[in-house]
């Protein structure tokens, strides 16, 4: 789709070079701007120095439920949601100041980034399609990024059940077994690629 204005054009190009500064990945900026693929290449190599990867895997929402991601995944949301809620912030705008936050996080913490823009953006769009939910951990209260249509009234974190204990517990083998509507909700899931 072509910009209707100069300044909208523009408009697009910050937003195309923060994303692309923050790790962003082509298909990111594909769908949210209206520059050209061309275009969006040109900025990547400016930016970067280098192509953008090209291989593109799909990925689904079990990535999200694995330990560390899971942890890094929740965070994100909490920031997002803040931004959403509080700062009536919405789509792109939210994602980007709650990433920079959630960034801010781990450097104060000396912790490596788990989650990358893209993935970042993919969790919210998972979380628009329905195909995620986020569940209050039964001990320590948090909020935690969980398949959507999963019982989770019995829901313990992973930081509450770490990995190396997480065999003993029956609850948490249940948790791990695909639900159903997760798999019914296919293309979807398909629709987002990134490379891991
Ligand atoms: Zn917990």
């Amino acid at each position: 789709m072509k910009n209707k204005s100069v300044l909208d054009e523009a408009d697009d190009i910050r937003r195309a070079v923060e994303m692309v500064q923050l790790g962003a990945r082509m298909q990111m900026l594909e769908v949210e701007t209206r520059l050209s693929r061309e275009k969006l290449l040109r900025i990547y190599k400016e930016v970067r120095g280098v192509s953008p990867p090209k291989g593109m895997l799909p990925f689904s929402t079990d990535w999200f439920m694995t330990w560390q991601p899971n942890v890094h995944s929740s965070l994100f949301m909490a920031l997002y949601r803040f931004y959403v809620e509080r700062a009536a912030l919405s789509g792109l705008d939210a994602i980007i100041k709650a990433y920079h936050l959630y960034l801010d996080h781990l450097e104060a913490s000396a912790l490596e980034p788990a989650l990358s823009l893209t993935r970042a953006w993919t969790l919210v769009r998972f979380f628009d399609a329905d195909l995620l939910q986020m569940a209050a951990c039964r001990s320590c209260g948090g909020g935690f990024v969980a398949h959507a249509h999963d019982p989770v009234h019995d829901y313990v974190c992973g930081l509450c059940n770490m990995p190396s204990r997480a065999g003993k517990s029956g609850s948490t083998r249940t948790r791990a077994a695909k639900p159903m509507a997760v798999a019914k909700r296919k293309p979807a899931n398909r629709a987002v690629a990134e490379t891991a």
